[in-house]
């Protein structure tokens, strides 16, 4: 059962190869091309368009073109082109499932989630273009009146993971066309097809020439380097790892860009002996398997209290032992391949460092035989608290436990890491759940709850998992500035 291959053909024969730059789809200045891979089966989908530092110029001054009209374009012009592309994206709802099970990996079912989410972004941000406010008021001396206004920040470098292929373009697309943003966006090289697929729709809802270029290479830093120089830029809004954020932040002081970075987790999952068990090894399940576990929010760290850790482990354990693996086509997989070797291998050193300090694997522990990318979903109990695998991000579907026996201790626990993204506490006490919230130091928190994503709300964290929001109202604010005009009283004559 699963897809035929004849679908899978008709699709990726639907999918724009070249750059797309100021309306038009072109190829690389010097024609190169790079190949996409299905991570499940490592052969190639689809060939396309590898932008060069030229090819990244063109883009930059065709975003740099269009800003003026753009920006003046009306806020319900630029509100219905995200409305039309929502709707166009819920009809092509299967194609670009498929196209993100084919590239990234992940099974079918979580592809048709991640198109709810993506697409909500646009229907969302469509609502929120035409509420952007300002406000008139008379200075407290009562000489002056004063005049505070929202104005579209200008070109911006949009950058994406390659995890969430729709939805962390269509995050960032969404408020900047609302705000009367244009853009060059550069999607990752393993999953640029979704970003090409995506870019396609935005044009058919309307969206003018040059508002939206996208630049898919193999060569990021080469094409994205110089953009950052550019006087005409004015922010760079980029999700991945803190690593390469770090840089960014770096050569965006160059020209004092607005920042907007998303960057890496560590997220703890804490389970009070209060706890429904059943709801936290749902959410246990969530927070850990969504995506493999390739997600920003994925649960890195359990956190149990010692009288109901030996229960909790061996029911997560039952569950996660259930999941079976597959090509994310398949009707039965529950588990997709990982993004490619280096990430598979990562994941495992990650393990087997945490075996070595004495941990056990209650389920897994290893990777699968080719092809594709495959690790076994993995717990790992009593894990020693110096593991590496308790302080880097694991991004796969291996879940180690360690346990506490005082609230103070699971704070501290919790907090020990330089990242802040999201924390995810289940209790049955209701004040607990809130104290615990406000000691935790995270952007975000699921209380009794294991995904926490929803367009309507503010995404984003703190220390050095990032800086800014998307998503919710606060999410436009970061595609415009503010401008105050101070009135001379108009009693003064
Ligand atoms: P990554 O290696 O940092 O890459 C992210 C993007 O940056 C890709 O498009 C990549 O291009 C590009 N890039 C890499 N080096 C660059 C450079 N020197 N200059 C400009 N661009 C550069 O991260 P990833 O492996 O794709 O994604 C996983 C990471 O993203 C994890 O750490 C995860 O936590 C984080 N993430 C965070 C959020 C959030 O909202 N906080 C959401 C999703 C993912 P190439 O594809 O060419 O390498």
């Amino acid at each position: 059962m699963g897809i035929p291959a004849h679908r899978e053909a008709e699709l990726l024969a639907q999918v724009p190869t070249g750059l797309l730059i100021d309306g038009e789809w072109r190829d690389a200045a010097g024609g190169a091309r790079f190949d996409v891979e299905d991570p499940s089966t490592g052969k190639v989908l689809l060939s396309i368009a590898d932008a060069s530092t030229e090819d990244g110029a063109l883009a930059m001054d065709a975003a740099a073109a269009a800003q003026e009209s753009w920006a003046r374009t009306a806020p319900r012009e630029r509100g219905e082109i995200l409305r039309r592309a929502f709707e166009l994206v819920t009809e092509r709802a299967e194609d670009f499932a498929l196209l993100m099970t084919l590239e990234m990996g992940k099974p079918l079912a979580e592809s048709r989630g991640e198109v709810t989410y993506g697409a909500e972004f646009l229907r969302w941000f469509s609502e929120e273009a035409v509420r952007v406010s300002g406000r008139y008021s008379t200075s407290p001396d009562g000489k002056s009146r004063l005049l505070v206004t929202k104005k579209p920040v200008g070109p911006c470098l949009l950058i994406t993971p390659w995890n969430f292929p729709l939805a962390m373009a269509t995050r960032k697309i969404a408020p900047a066309v609302a705000a009367g943003c244009t853009m060059v966006l550069k999607p990752a090289k393993l999953t640029p097809l979704t970003s090409q697929l995506f870019a396609a729709v935005m044009m058919e809802a309307g969206l003018p020439a040059g508002v939206l270029n996208v630049v898919s290479t193999t060569s990021a830093g080469d094409v994205t380097g110089p953009i950052l120089k550019d006087p005409r830029l004015r922010k760079v809004s980029f999700t991945g790892s803190t690593a390469v954020g770090q840089g960014l932040i770096r050569d965006a002081a160059h020209n004092v860009l607005r920042t907007s970075m998303e960057l890496g987790g560590n997220a703890p999952f804490l389970v009070f002996e209060d706890a429904d068990l059943d709801k936290a090894v749902d959410g246990a399940m969530a927070a850990k398997l969504r995506n493999m576990g390739e997600a920003c929010t994925a649960a890195n760290r359990f956190i149990v209290q010692d009288t109901v850790a030996d229960e909790f482990a061996e029911r997560f354990a039952a569950r996660v032992g259930a999941m079976a693996t597959g090509r994310g086509t398949e009707d039965e997989t529950k588990v997709g391949p990982l993004i490619d070797a280096k990430s598979r291998d990562k994941v495992h050193s990650l393990v087997t460092d945490a075996l070595d300090g004495g941990a056990r694997a209650l389920v897994g522990g290893a990777p699968e035989e080719g092809p594709g990318y495959f690790y076994q979903p993995t717990v790992l109990k009593d894990v020693a608290p110096d593991a590496r695998i308790l302080k880097e991000e694991i991004f796969g579907p291996v879940a180690p436990i360690v346990t506490f026996s005082t609230e103070d201790e699971a704070v501290a626990l919790a907090n020990n890491t330089e990242f802040g993204l999201v924390s995810y506490v289940f209790t049955s006490d209701l004040n607990r759940g809130l104290r615990i919230g406000e000691k935790l130091e995270s952007g975000m928190l699921g209380l009794n709850a294991g995904v926490v994503s929803n367009a309507a709300a503010p995404f984003g964290g703190v220390k050095q998992s990032g800086l800014g929001r998307e998503g919710g109202a606060e999410g436009i604010e970061e595609y415009l500035y503010t401008q105050y005009t101070g009135i001379a009283d108009p009693y003064a004559g």
